[in-house]
């Protein structure tokens, strides 16, 4: 067991791997798992092993779910501005760590420090600190039932949150979850994803300084073994999921049997609609950051079906195959590198499935962008090259299935509508674009494409203060946003008063 001292900076990703190896984080102490299994942690760009997940079972899982029941009550009984202030502190003090945090992610997920790992820790402070801002916003309602009572509604929180993530964004999305179940009053048990378990525990053990013990827990392990105990926990009374559509469905089962409330982000087929009256540029530029390239198409609202209209169909694919040609590929921790590593040996292998069937398809072409790095170093690095692939249609099964990789497909249309019904032909609605100067087209596609976040020549990524969340098979619920925070953190108890 070790104890909390006050944490200082380290920058050498390497050294805080090591120092923090081995550990879950609950009841305010670093612990190791009750078995004292722990597995190995590589870094994707060199194949090389760079420290320890504690890996944890359902024993541990009920040691950290006790610890969060234990500290629950007090934590709901503060004022909601004392909340708020706390979370405010958490965020000053990410932002004095957002450089080893940043370095820490990059070496863990190969994701680059410049683009993409660096800029995931300043969002986690970004989070914070809105969400603590909306602690007075957990107001109730007086309501006009009868004149001889009153009648109000309050917020409370609903106990113990468990927080399910995963590799691709883990800093990023367990904050957007963990804040507003802070906030609301409730405490947290996290179980982190096997392949990044250790930059989310160096946040959790940063955040615990400022934070009562017991109100923020961590525990990394497998899936079945570790993630499912903490759904069954009896204390917890809500689960919240990013990953896969499959195991979501595995949380959203186990949570029915329990009825306690879930919400759930799962994955996407975000199409993109290039009308032929759309400032090109702009659109090819919003493909490279909406393909997320630079994250190795490592995301749920990855532009992947790109419909782009006939008469600008090949300057749009040259444009685009110069930009992310552009792109360097490289050591994540180096600041020139733009794309890093895919996660893991199992992704980068289905990732080259996908490419492969994509090439055996009738008239389709594939697209190499970039090169590969020729540091000796990075030899057994996991690096992909960003594919574009022309010439497949909508009915592909690259077209149809998450990827999760740097390839996406550009598929040519003629009309408006069949680009409309191809966008939303697709088991999945998180994210669309439509890129026209047309304001009646734009207007028409955001009442028309199914998602639950579509933007007009634009593509970003998702925002505190807007809600995020998708239809059909990419999810329930919201998150992001205040209404995310009253919807899917609090429940509502009526209250009358009998004045006769
Ligand atoms: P991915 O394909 O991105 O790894 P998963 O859905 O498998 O997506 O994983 C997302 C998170 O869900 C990870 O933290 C993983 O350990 C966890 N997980 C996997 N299986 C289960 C399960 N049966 N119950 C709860 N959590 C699980």
């Amino acid at each position: 067991m070790m104890t909390q001292n006050k944490l200082t900076a380290d920058i050498d990703p390497h050294r805080l791997a090591r120092a923090i190896s081995g550990y879950n984080l609950i009841g305010g102490e670093l612990v190791g798992a009750r078995s004292g299994n722990r597995f190995a942690v590589t870094n994707p760009a060199t194949g090389r092993e760079i420290g320890h997940a504690a890996q944890s079972d359902a024993s541990d899982v009920d040691r950290a779910a006790s610890a969060a029941a234990r500290a629950q009550p007090a934590w709901a009984a503060m004022s909601a501005r004392k909340r708020g202030t706390l979370l405010a502190d958490c965020s000053r003090l990410i932002a004095e760590h957002v450089e080893e945090l940043g370095r820490l992610v990059a070496l863990e997920t190969g994701k680059a420090l410049r683009t993409e790992s660096r800029v995931e820790a300043s969002v986690v402070a970004d989070a914070l600190q809105f969400y603590g801002g909306l602690a007075s916003e957990l107001k109730g309602e007086t309501v006009p039932f009868s004149p001889d009572m009153l009648t109000l509604t309050q917020r409370e929180p609903i106990g113990v949150v468990g927080v399910i993530i995963p590799w691709n964004a883990p800093m990023m999305l367990m904050a957007l979850k963990i804040a507003p179940a802070l906030v609301a009053g409730n405490t947290v048990v996290v179980k982190s994803a096997e392949e990044a378990p250790l930059a989310v525990l160096r946040l959790c053990q940063i955040l615990n300084q400022k934070l009562p013990a017991g109100v923020l827990n961590i525990v990394s392990g497998f899936g079945p073994e570790c993630g499912a105990p903490l759904v069954t926990h009896p204390a917890v009374g809500k689960v919240t999921f990013t990953g896969s559509v499959e195991t979501g469905r595995i949380v959203a089962r186990t949570a029915g049997e329990k009825l306690i409330p879930v919400t759930l982000e799962l994955g996407g087929k975000s199409p993109m609609i290039v009308m032929d009256d759309a400032d090109i540029a702009k659109a090819v530029a919003g493909a490279v950051s909406g393909m997320r390239f630079t994250r190795q198409g490592q995301s749920c609202t990855a532009a992947s079906r790109i419909f782009v209209h006939d008469k600008v169909h090949d300057e749009f694919v040259a444009l685009l195959k110069a930009r992310v040609d552009a792109l360097k590929m490289g050591d994540p921790l180096d600041e020139a590198t733009d794309i890093g590593t895919v996660i893991s040996r199992t992704q980068l292998d289905k990732v080259l499935g996908y490419i492969e069937s994509g090439r055996a398809e009738p008239h389709s072409r594939a697209l190499e962008c970039s090169q590969l790095p020729a540091d000796e170093s990075l030899r057994q690095g996991l690096f992909v090259r960003p594919v574009i692939f022309t010439g497949l249609g909508n009915a592909s099964r690259l077209a149809r299935e998450e990827i999760f990789g740097p390839v996406t497909c550009v598929i040519r249309f003629s009309s408006y509508e069949e680009a409309v019904a191809q966008a939303n032909d697709s088991d999945y609605g998180l994210a669309a674009t439509i890129w026209t100067q047309n304001l009646k087209t734009a207007l028409d596609a955001t009442r028309r494409l199914q998602a639950g976040f579509v933007q007009v020549n634009q593509n970003i990524v998702v925002q505190p203060g807007l809600s995020y969340g998708g239809v059909k098979q990419s999810g329930l619920g919201r998150e992001a946003s205040l209404e995310a925070m009253l919807d899917h953190f609090t429940h509502k108890k009526t209250v009358i008063f009998n004045m006769n």
